[in-house]
């Protein structure tokens, strides 16, 4: 077993993660599967085809399995199915219960424990569906769920009702109607391309999509929302990356949660996608026990510059139901927020948000930075905690003095 990536953000209980390792790029490795040709180890139908889907699998490669993943795995395809491609299960550090690549992927017991207040379907996406695996929930935009497929599934997903269809949702989308609806809708502007994965789709079947949309002359903008670049790098071609090129403007957000996701296949697909001009933001969930700390928030962000990816949303996880045990507090994801912004690149910080229970949509929530507020000033804090005043300007009345309690002059 290749356990060349374990160095880099495994966690004991009491041990800080190593921001060095954390943010060196390395190959997944073999692994297990170094008897495999290179062309099958490449071929990203090769990895489908080879995923770990069922628990004697999951024993024979990791004997390590703890009494909570093995009860875990053995109910999971009831709920989520269990799908890890050899690529992403080589990051796995069998030897460390607290890996955090482990607890992304590996399904563990606690996923049947339900709390009040969690829910199949937290955002409320089945009620904003004008037509099946359509969500219109903003005024200009929509979701476009192509598929319920994922190369691996992650435990704490917001789509498990639907994705694997474990538990029986039988999603069918119907593109036709899908397509009907924003001919249809004029306000659709934006449309983002989501599922389950995408990138699943064969790229005929996806540039077909892509190409209908397009001749819709009110759909300005495309979007791919996918974790297949990190889940599978294989599958992003040379050949898939010509073809989106042809559909542009085309934005793809990715979805990676730890900086140890970040290998040198991703940052080469990563690479070929961004070569193909199309601009790349990735979406993390705050996991506890995955990213819940600076030291890992701050690698990941910073590498994923570093692989040509803006980071564009930190998700606070969703009520998804079994996902107590992921789910970390706000005041983490604000504590972590505060640590980013000002003490690295703007580009590195992304918009901490909050998807509101019950369909409400996306909120930003920020630490607090303006301090007080009245018609003559703001009060604001810095990164450091130095405090400025702001003099407030009247609308369309330009300001023709400062205040005179103003001492910090850099400020005007
Ligand atoms: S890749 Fe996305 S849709 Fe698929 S299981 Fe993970 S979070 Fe859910």
């Amino acid at each position: 077993m290749s356990t060349n990536l374990s160095e880099g953000g495994s966690r004991g209980a009491d041990e800080p993660p190593n921001p060095s390792n954390l943010k060196q790029f390395q190959s997944a490795g073999r692994g297990f599967w170094s008897h495999v040709s290179d062309a099958d180890w490449n071929d990203w139908r090769w990895q489908l085809k080879n995923r770990i889907t069922s628990l004697e699998q999951l024993q024979r490669l990791m004997p390590t399995l703890t009494p909570e993943e093995h009860a875990g795995t053995m109910l999971a395809n009831s709920k989520l199915a269990l799908a890890i491609t050899p690529y992403f299960f080589n990051l796995i550090d069998p030897a460390d219960e607290n890996c955090p690549i482990r607890w992304q992927v590996i399904p563990r017991v606690e996923e049947t424990h339900t709390a009040l207040w969690e829910m199949s379907d937290p955002c409320a996406e089945d009620s904003h569906s004008p037509v099946p695996g359509l969500v219109h929930r903003y005024p200009d935009r929509v979701l476009f769920l192509v598929t319920d497929r994922c190369a691996s599934y992650c435990r704490y997903c917001t789509r498990s009702r639907l994705v694997s269809n474990a538990s029986g949702y039988d999603f069918h989308p119907d593109f036709e109607r899908q397509i009907d609806y924003i001919r249809r809708t004029p306000s659709v502007r934006d449309v983002l391309l989501s599922g389950g994965d995408p990138l699943l789709l064969s790229d005929e079947k996806l540039e077909n999509l892509l190409g209908r949309l397009r001749e819709i002359p009110h759909v300005e903008f495309l979007r791919i929302g996918s974790r297949i670049p990190i889940f599978l790098p294989q599958r992003v071609t040379p050949a898939l990356c010509a073809m989106l090129k042809k559909y542009h403007p085309l934005f793809m957000s990715i979805h990676s949660n730890h900086p140890r996701e970040l290998t040198t296949e991703v940052r080469e697909a990563l690479g070929r996608l961004a070569d193909a001009g199309i601009p790349l933001g990735n979406q993390s969930v705050l996991l506890r026990n995955v990213n819940d700390d600076l030291t890992t928030m701050r690698a990941l962000m910073q590498k994923l510059l570093m692989c040509r990816v803006k980071p564009y949303y930190l998700y606070q996880c969703d009520l998804i139901a079994g996902s107590a045990h992921l789910r970390a507090s706000v005041r983490k994801g604000l504590e972590i927020m505060e640590g980013l912004r000002g003490h690295t690149t703007g580009y590195a910080v992304p918009q901490y948000v909050i998807d509101a229970p019950g369909g409400g949509g996306k909120v930003p929530v920020n630490p607090e930075y303006v301090l007080s507020r009245n018609a003559d000033r703001v009060v604001i804090r810095n990164f450091e905690g130095r405090i400025f005043e702001y003099p407030e300007a009247a609308d369309g009345t330009p300001l023709v003095a400062a205040p005179r309690e103003i001492e910090e002059p850099e400020l005007v």
